[in-house]
């Protein structure tokens, strides 16, 4: 053990300042140990070698075994590239380089027995082999080649100067000898023993220099398995400490609020979804730690209820309540929404917006310090500093997404003042000020191993169940060319009395384009449902707030049967007599927002269908997510076809990447990995929270370490 992992890659032999400095700057390592740690993105066969009649158009690496029979120079656009006639005894193909043609051509020999290794293209009714790595025969045969040799990631300016996949492989040697191969366990015996997990030094080795396929597998098993493991546990134990630190107000009486409602106002029988919810916050209310609980439900799951009757406990024990969606349409309509239940329970709640006047304004800040307004409703404008409450016990966010963890932060330091004194004891409830319990609320169903790894410090409620009785949304797919028909369908359902949404996309970066896509759109429906028998609403990002609720509302109130509009009525808006929804170039769309969309409708009691309007102009994604959208109404299903197709990152945004980044793991992939280094992340620290235990010595220290050198708080939260 005396090679101490932590030492700057410069000290390897064979690494000097240069490469040094391009190992950093490319692949961010800066020690043996980040070394140790770049994993290989795949792995080919070097034992095997092809002829050229052999070669195949699919572009992959080979390995083939022949003689230079000439050079020439070809001019092209740029300057020019470097050509080799490359011989064996089936045919001849080219070797091309497009830089450092001075050097090659000066070491490259005619006549002598090479082995090239590289990717082949075909042009010219040829196959040729850019930047090949080539070896004389002799030297090659000195070399150990196996049939899984590591291809490691790479960079083009890697490549560029020179640091191959061979000089990569040459230096992770160097670093197996300098070491001996030998590397500190960081998995406990009990864990290793019930998975049958390779030591880490046998893994290590033959993740780099697989012996066999089975012990590559196992490696990869073990090396994944250890890295979720970690992850896993760090979050658990922020979890537990996030608990054990950070207390919270107990909202420990059920009171006439929460029971009048139950008893005499509630206008439907809760799911057994709801109820389950429900009894998960309760019991964080009552817990004397802040709740920071992430509520997840699928668009018309009723998420709206809970919220409402989790802000009747807090109302029961004394507290303010906020409500907070991400706009102003959608806080509205909580607001509407919620009125008539708040008044009938003698209820003080009000609306604040951007929108919302000076004078009524200074009069809801007025009552939210002197405690006379119980609840409070709005959008982001809760979060300025001028909004204090007198003693803010519950947060409820609608629509987590739009809001990031800074947000959700700010909303611990609305109660800076002395909090009441209901509690046992008073002493300490004087004296400390508690952040409000916070509940988050998604509509975006994520699968669940994904939340819990990039929500890692919110505990997960899931509302998995629809209300009884609903009806599936029809949804079909097609094509432009049958638009006469479309129209037709639409007609009919507004002579039922129904409404329609007509729906374009709006997506940044060809705003013009969207635009007049939309205008077109609009102008045709115009045309084709003329008034005074057919109205029709607008609504996009480039009206005026006041313009866009205006047209929302006549929507809203029936006055016009369709609304046209761009993505701005994705998130939450109730329209219970809409029952279609037409989405127009609907392969442009991502699945979880074509989801959404869905979502708009089938919330009354008629049949809604969902109409996917594309071109005959497919990508295969495109196809999948339509495909998915016509088969599947299940959120959470629709959710594991998206991570599948867009990968990760892209769902969570750039926000939480960070969580994702993940070194040999695949966070989709090894969903199944991931729930075992779960449970056993959680065994541990049931068995021993502190990691006393001899037995977890290991663990403790690997996780110190990992605290040490590689900030994992930071990309957590
Ligand atoms: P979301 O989860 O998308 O916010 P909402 O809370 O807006 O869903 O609920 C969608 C609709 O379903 C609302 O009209 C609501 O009143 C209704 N609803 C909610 N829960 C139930 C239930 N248990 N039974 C019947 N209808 C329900
Ligand atoms: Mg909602």
């Amino acid at each position: 053990m005396s090679v101490n992992l932590q030492t700057p890659i410069d000290y390897l032999k064979g690494v000097g300042p240069n490469r040094a400095n391009l190992l950093r700057s490319e692949l961010g390592i800066h020690t043996y140990q980040d070394l140790i740690n770049l994993f290989p993105n795949r792995y080919i066969d070097r034992t095997k070698y092809y002829k050229i009649n052999q070669l195949q158009r699919n572009n992959a690496e080979v390995q083939v075994v022949g003689k230079i029979t000439g050079f020439r120079e070809v001019a092209q656009k740029r300057g020019k590239r470097l050509v080799a006639d490359f011989r064996d005894d089936t045919g001849v193909m080219e070797l091309v380089w497009f830089r450092g043609q001075k050097w090659i051509r000066e070491s490259l020999k005619t006549g002598q027995t090479y082995v090239i290794f590289g990717k082949t293209n075909w042009f010219n009714g040829k196959f040729n082999m850019p930047h090949p790595e080539l070896e004389l025969l002799p030297e090659h045969k000195k070399n150990l080649r196996t049939s899984m040799q590591a291809i490691y990631p790479s960079t083009e300016k890697l490549a560029n100067k020179g640091i191959s996949n061979r000089v990569v492989t040459k230096i992770m040697q160097q670093l197996f000898l300098e070491t001996k191969g030998r590397f500190s366990e960081t998995l406990s015996e009990t864990i290793r023993g019930e998975l049958k997990l390779l030591s880490k030094s046998d893994a290590l080795f033959n993740v780099h220099f697989p012996k066999s396929p089975e012990l590559l597998s196992r490696s990869q098993f073990r090396l994944k398995f250890e890295e979720l493991f970690y992850i896993q546990l760090q979050l658990i134990i922020k979890n537990l400490i996030h608990k054990s630190k950070i207390k919270g107000f107990i909202f420990d009486k059920v009171g006439d609020y929460f029971n009048t409602f139950y008893n005499s106002h509630l206008p439907f029988d809760l799911t057994n979804a709801q109820k389950r919810v429900l009894k998960e916050i309760r019991q964080d209310l009552g817990s004397n730690a802040q709740m920071n609980r992430l509520l997840q439900g699928d668009v018309g799951s009723g998420k709206t209820i809970v919220a409402f009757m989790s802000m009747l406990m807090g109302l029961d024990n004394g507290f303010q309540c906020c409500l907070m969606a991400p706009t102003e349409i959608l806080s509205v309509q909580h607001y509407n929404g919620l009125l008539e239940w708040f008044n009938k329970l003698n209820i003080s709640v009000s609306l604040l917006t951007g929108s919302s006047k000076t004078s009524e304004r200074k009069e809801i800040l007025e009552n939210l310090e002197n405690g006379n307004l119980q609840i409070l409703v709005g959008t982001h404008a809760l979060l300025e500093d001028k909004v204090k409450f007198k003693n803010l016990g519950l947060a409820i966010i609608d629509e987590q997404h739009r809001f990031g963890v800074k947000q959700r932060s700010k909303l611990w330091e609305k109660n800076k003042k002395e909090t009441p004194s209901h509690s046992a004891d008073k002493n300490e409830m004087k004296t400390e000020s508690y952040p409000p319990h916070v509940l988050v609320m998604s509509a975006t169903p994520i699968p669940r191993t994904l939340a819990m790894s990039v929500y890692g410090d919110l505990d997960i409620s899931v509302i998995d169940e629809l209300p009884a009785g609903r009806k599936p949304i029809k949804t079909v797919h097609r094509y432009d060319n049958n638009r006469l028909n479309v129209f037709k369908f639409m007609k009919d359902e507004i002579a039922k009395g129904r409404q329609i949404y007509v729906v374009y996309p709006l997506i940044q970066e060809s705003e013009k384009m969207d635009y007049k896509d939309l205008m077109d759109g609009y102008e045709s429906i115009s045309r084709e449902f003329p008034m005074p028998n057919y109205q029709i609403s607008i609504v996009h990002g480039k009206m005026k707030a006041a313009d866009k609720d205006y047209e929302m509302q006549r929507f809203a109130e029936g006055k016009t049967n369709i609304m046209v509009a761009t993505t701005v009525i994705e998130v939450g808006v109730n329209v219970p007599n809409a029952s279609v929804m037409v989405i127009e170039s609907a392969e442009r769309f991502g699945l979880s927002q074509l989801h959404q969309l869905r979502g708009r409708v089938g919330r009354g009691a008629e049949q809604s269908y969902c109409i996917l309007m594309t071109s005959h102009k497919l990508s295969n994604d495109s196809k999948t997510r339509l495909e998915t959208m016509v088969r599947s109404s299940d959120g959470f299903e629709i959710a594991e076809v998206d991570l599948k197709l867009r990968g990760p990152g892209d769902i969570m945004g750039t926000q939480q990447s960070g969580v994702l980044n993940l070194r040999i793991a695949d966070i989709v992939k090894d969903k199944d990995i991931l729930e075992q280094a779960r449970y056993y992340a959680k065994m541990v620290l049931k068995l021993d929270p502190s990691l006393a235990l001899p037995e977890h010595q290991v663990i403790l220290n690997t996780y110190r370490q990992m605290g040490k050198y590689r900030n994992i708080w930071n990309y957590i939260s």
